[in-house]
C-alpha cells in the first residue's frame, strides 16, 4: 500500500528517513469520509488535526475557493488590502473576545504563536522594558513546532530533549492538577504564583492553551486555573496570551475556549478550524492598547509581515467556514457528538489497560496505561473503515462537526473493540 516513492524522497511528520511508519494512500476526501487509492474507505476521526470542521469537499467551500481563484489568488498585504480579509476580519471581532479588535494574519498556527510571542516583547521594549523578553508556561503544554513556540513546548514530551541546548530556556509551571468539570485544588496556582513573584520582572507573557492541552496529552482543566492565573498575570504586569488554535471553533463546546473561564486575553492565536481545514491560515489577536503601545515604541510598527500574509484564497475560504459555522445551531450539534462519544468511550474506563477516559465537547480521549503500538493500532483501525491516528497513550477522535449518528456511532464502536482487544493482547 505504502507508495514507493513517497516511503523513500518524501519526509512525513516526525518521521524517520530510515524506519518510516507505513502511510496509506488517498485518493479523495468527502463529509467524514477518507477513500483510499484501493477503494478502501474510512470515517475520519481526526477531523486532520482539528482542522476540517465541515468535513471534506464541502460544496460551500469548494465554491468559495473557486469564486476567490477567478479574482485573485493571492496579492501581497503589504501596502494592498481585499474583500476576504476585511470580511473575514470583520467576522472574526463578531466571535472572539469583545476586547480583542486587532487582527495580525499568520500563515500557519507555529506563526501565529511566534506573532503573538513577539507581541508581548514588543510591547515591553517600547515602554523601555528592555529586561521582559522571557515567557512563563505550563507543563504538558503544545504551541507549534518552531523555535520559539518549541521552547514554550512541554520541556519533556516536547522537543527540548533533541533542541535543548539551542532553545531560550522558559519558566515552567507543573500543568494544572484540578480536572475539568472536577474539584478544583486550590494549590495549582501556586506555582505559578511563586514563579511570577519572584521572575516578573523578565516575564512579558504567560502563554497557556486554555481548558484542553491538547498535543502535550490531551488534558482538560479546571477553568479557575485560567481565572486565578489571569489575576496573577495583571497583578505582575505580565500579558496573556491564549493559544485556542486547536480549542477554537467550537471544539470545546464553547465557540472558543475562554468562554468556559470568561477570562479575556491580552493576545489570542487562531489557526487549523480557521478555513475549515482548506488550507493554511492563522490569526493572532490583540487589543487596542497593546497595539498602540507596540506602535508607539522605538520601531513604531510591528516587526513582522510574511509573503503570504492574509492570503485571499485562504481568508475567502475561512469566511465562508466561519460563515457556515456560525449560521448553524453548531452548539447542539457539538452536544450531540459530546452525547455520543460519552455513551461509548465511558465504559472503556472498566478495562484493566484503561487509565481515564475524558470527554469535552467534540473531543473523546482515552489514555491507556501503557504506549500503544501506533503502526499495529493504525493498521487495525484502517481495516476497520476507521481513521484515528493515536500517540503515546492517547487514543483519541475529535470528528468533523457534520459526522452523521451512525458514522458516529460506527467510528466509536470499531475504536471500543481495538481498545478492549489490547486487554487480551
Ligand atoms: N498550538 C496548538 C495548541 C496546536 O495544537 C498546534 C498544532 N497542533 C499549533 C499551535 C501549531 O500549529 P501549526 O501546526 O499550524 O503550525
Amino acid at each position: 500500500m505504502t507508495d514507493q516513492f513517497d516511503k523513500k524522497h518524501l519526509w512525513h511528520p516526525y518521521t524517520s528517513m530510515l524506519n518510516p511508519l507505513p502511510t496509506f494512500k488517498v485518493k479523495c476526501a468527502y463529509g467524514s469520509m477518507i477513500e483510499l487509492e484501493d477503494g478502501r474507505t474510512m470515517i475520519d476521526g481526526m477531523s486532520s488535526w482539528w482542522c476540517t470542521i465541515h468535513g471534506y469537499n464541502h460544496p460551500a467551500l469548494n465554491q468559495a475557493v473557486k469564486d476567490q481563484l477567478d479574482k485573485m489568488s493571492h496579492v501581497m498585504f503589504g501596502g494592498l488590502t481585499h474583500e476576504p480579509a476585511i470580511e473575514l476580519g470583520k467576522l472574526l471581532l463578531q466571535i472572539t473576545p469583545p476586547t480583542l479588535d486587532k487582527i495580525f494574519y499568520a500563515d500557519s498556527g507555529s506563526v501565529s504563536v511566534e506573532v503573538a510571542l513577539k507581541m508581548a516583547v514588543q510591547y515591553w521594549t517600547a515602554q523601555g522594558k528592555h529586561q521582559k523578553t522571557n515567557f512563563v508556561t505550563t507543563r504538558s503544554g503544545y504551541h507549534g513546532d518552531t523555535w520559539n513556540a518549541m521552547s514554550v513546548c512541554d520541556p519533556v514530551t516536547g522537543m527540548h530533549q533533541v533542541f535543548g541546548s539551542c532553545l531560550p530556556i522558559r519558566y515552567f509551571v507543573p500543568a494544572p492538577q484540578s480536572r475539568y468539570g472536577e474539584t478544583w485544588i486550590q494549590e495549582d496556582i501556586q506555582a505559578l504564583a511563586d514563579t511570577l513573584a519572584t521572575h516578573h520582572e523578565n516575564i512579558a507573557a504567560m502563554i497557556i492553551e486554555p481548558i484542553v492541552q491538547g498535543a502535550g496529552g490531551m488534558r482538560f482543566y479546571h477553568p479557575e486555573y485560567l481565572r486565578q492565573a489571569k489575576v496573577l498575570c495583571e497583578k505582575y504586569n505580565v500579558l496573556m496570551i491564549f493559544d485556542e488554535i486547536a480549542t477554537g471553533f467550537g471544539r470545546t463546546g464553547k465557540m472558543f475556549a475562554w468562554e468556559h473561564a470568561n477570562v479575556e486575553p491580552d493576545i489570542m492565536c487562531i489557526g487549523k478550524g480557521l478555513t475549515g481545514g482548506y488550507m493554511t491560515l492563522a490569526a493572532t489577536l490583540t487589543n487596542t492598547h497593546i497595539a498602540e503601545v507596540i506602535s508607539s515604541g522605538e520601531a513604531g510598527v510591528f516587526m513582522h509581515g510574511p509573503t503570504f500574509m492574509a492570503n485571499p484564497l485562504a481568508c475567502a475560504v475561512a469566511l465562508k467556514s466561519t460563515e457556515l459555522l456560525v449560521s448553524q445551531d453548531w452548539q447542539s450539534n457539538i452536544q450531540r457528538i459530546e452525547a455520543t462519544l460519552l455513551k461509548y468511550l465511558q465504559p472503556l474506563n472498566d478495562l484493566d489497560t484503561v487509565e481515564n477516559v475524558r470527554v469535552l465537547g467534540a473531543i473523546g480521549v482515552v489514555e491507556m496505561k501503557n504506549a500503544v503500538n501506533i503502526a499495529v493500532l493504525q493498521d487495525e483501525f484502517v481495516r476497520r473503515g476507521i481513521w484515528v491516528r493515536p500517540f503515546g497513550r492517547l487514543v483519541y477522535v475529535m470528528p468533523p462537526y457534520v459526522i452523521t449518528d451512525d458514522e458516529l456511532t460506527f467510528l466509536l464502536t470499531q475504536l471500543a473493540e481495538v481498545v478492549q482487544n489490547q486487554v487480551s493482547a
